[in-house]
């Protein structure tokens, strides 16, 4: 038998509960956790229960535009609770190799709480 990808995929075994992480919110489809290597005062990431690689995996299954929804609004709760929309924040998704992205499986930084620069490094 061949092992799901989600055996072996970290924020897979976040979701189960099976890898410590600092559970900051949770809904039906997705989890906030606080991140390990925090790039801002505040820096979470927003994971979908469901394994995807990326964004464009993530968004070929059936229930894709349902499951965005509450992953965006769990952000969207998140900002509020910590009264982010008041200095602002930003949203990430880095996406392959050049994207930046280091875990494969899809997730949403929030990031805030210092002055973001632009463009991007
Ligand atoms: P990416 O580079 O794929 O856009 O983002 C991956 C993020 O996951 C990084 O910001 C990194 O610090 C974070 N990260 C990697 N391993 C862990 C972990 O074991 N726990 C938590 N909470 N964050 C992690
Ligand atoms: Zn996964």
């Amino acid at each position: 038998m061949t092992a799901s990808p989600a055996a072996s995929c970290l924020f897979c075994r976040i979701v189960k509960g099976e890898i410590p992480a600092g559970r900051i919110r949770e809904s039906g489809d997705s989890l906030a956790i606080a991140d390990i290597a925090p790039q801002a005062p505040h820096h979470y990431l927003l994971i979908p229960k469901r394994h995807a690689t990326d964004i464009g995996e993530f968004m070929k299954g059936p229930r894709a535009a349902a499951e965005m929804a509450d992953l965006l609004n769990l952000g969207l709760e998140l900002a509020l609770t910590e009264h982010l929309q008041e200095r602002g924040y930003r949203l990430v998704v880095n996406t392959g190799q050049e994207g930046g992205q280091t875990v494969p499986h899809l997730h949403i930084h929030l990031l805030a709480g210092r002055e973001m620069g632009w463009p991007p490094g």
